[in-house]
This record gives structure tokens, C-alpha cells and sequence, in this order.
């Protein structure tokens, strides 16, 4: 007899179930962090031109080090996180982009499905702003996917353990294209930074969260 698998629910974080599509305490604690690692002077890099979106946070870290023509050595995760923690509210409450509670909450009691994770973010940073922002009661943080490398579609791989069906919520195309090189269906969330147009690569594209919700519920019923 075959195990029957549940669907999974993969979720970006940063512009999916948070508001901004970068945080800018993070982005002071990766830019700080790099300039430490790479011993360059504080805001050196505020000039370098990074198009980050759907980029994961040691892509990004590596692509500033390289326009400086470093490279970041093994001591730059944890030093990330630590500044990370410095950085942080304790309360994130009001990040959490409008809809989300509620939308994980439906998801969670329409049952049989895992909420999961993928994300650029590096895991110690994920996971302090999941706590932070009242959501990781809703998430499988520890079969998530984080940003272990400069590529997007290891993150999904590692939140793809164990699952069946499999569906991404997310906000930007490096996402979408990301998920399809790995045969998983896509659902866009529009949101400031990338329009419908830009996403109409996703098997789905949502307006808002009530539009990912009539998605997903559909989805379910599959
Ligand atoms: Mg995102």
C-alpha cells in the first residue's frame, strides 16, 4: 500500500507573507556584514548596484563582496545572524502582510496540508523573524527551506523533502522560474515590486491574499 503523502504548501517570506519585499533591518545587517567579512569601510557598498529580488541573502552577500573583488569566508553566516539579531524589533507583528494570519489560519484548520518555508533568507534569520512576527506557529520551520547557497532553487529543494503535491506562493519571476525548473506549480502574489505582467510566468497570479486564498482553495480540492 502506497503512503499517502499530504500537499504541501511551500511560502516565500520577504513580500509573500511579510510586507516588504526586503527588510530593510536585514538588508543593514547583510550590507554590515560583508563589510566586516570582507574588511571594507562601513558604507562602502551603499553605491553598488544589486538587483536583489528573488535573489537569496549569500547570493546577494557574494555579489557584494565580488564588486569589491572579495570573497566571503566561512565566519560570514554566523556573524550575518548575529547582526542580524542586533538589528531586529523584538515585535514584527506589523510586517506580516494584512490577510496572511487569517489565510494561514484557514489553512491550518482545512487540515491535511504542511505549511512550509522556502526561502533566500539564511535560516538563523528566517527563523528569528518567523518567531518575531507571531507566524512560526503556523509553519513547519524545521522541513522548511532556507538559503544554504547563492541559489534559489536549493532552498525549494530542501523544503521539497517528504512532500506530495506541491504548490509555491511566492512574489517575484526568479521564484516562479526557480520552481519550475524543479516541476513545481507557481502562485504569484502581485505585489509593489513586480506586476502581473512580470509574474505571467506563474501558473497563477493573485491580485492580493484573497486571491491567494481562492486559489489555494481550489488547489486543495485537486
Ligand atoms: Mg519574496
Amino acid at each position: 500500500m502506497t503512503k499517502l503523502k499530504r500537499k504541501t504548501i511551500l511560502l516565500d517570506f520577504d513580500g509573500t507573507l511579510l510586507r516588504q519585499v526586503t527588510y530593510p533591518p536585514q538588508t543593514e545587517a547583510l550590507w554590515g556584514s560583508v563589510e566586516i567579512s570582507c574588511k571594507i569601510p562601513h558604507g562602502a557598498l551603499a553605491a553598488v548596484p544589486i538587483d536583489r529580488l528573488g535573489k537569496t541573502d549569500y547570493g546577494v552577500a557574494s555579489e557584494l563582496a565580488a564588486s569589491q573583488g572579495s570573497w566571503l569566508d566561512a565566519g560570514w553566516w554566523d556573524l550575518y545572524a548575529v547582526l542580524f539579531e542586533n538589528q531586529c524589533p523584538l515585535n514584527l507583528v506589523e510586517e506580516v502582510r494584512p490577510g496572511v494570519v487569517p489565510l494561514l489560519a484557514w489553512l491550518s484548520i482545512t487540515g491535511g496540508v504542511d505549511l512550509r518555508l522556502a526561502t533566500g533568507n539564511h535560516q538563523p534569520v528566517a527563523e528569528l523573524k518567523a518567531h518575531r512576527s507571531g507566524l512560526s506557529p503556523w509553519l513547519d520551520l524545521q522541513h522548511s527551506g532556507y538559503g544554504a547557497t547563492d541559489d534559489r532553487r536549493d532552498a525549494l529543494r530542501m523544503a521539497l523533502e517528504d512532500t506530495g503535491d506541491v504548490i509555491y506562493v511566492c512574489d517575484t519571476a526568479r521564484d516562479v522560474a526557480a520552481a519550475h525548473v524543479l516541476g513545481i506549480e507557481a502562485l504569484a502574489l502581485v505585489t509593489e515590486e513586480q506586476t502581473a505582467e512580470q509574474l505571467a510566468e506563474a501558473d497563477h497570479v493573485a491580485a492580493n491574499v484573497q486571491g491567494l486564498r481562492g486559489v489555494l482553495a481550489a488547489w486543495m480540492e485537486k
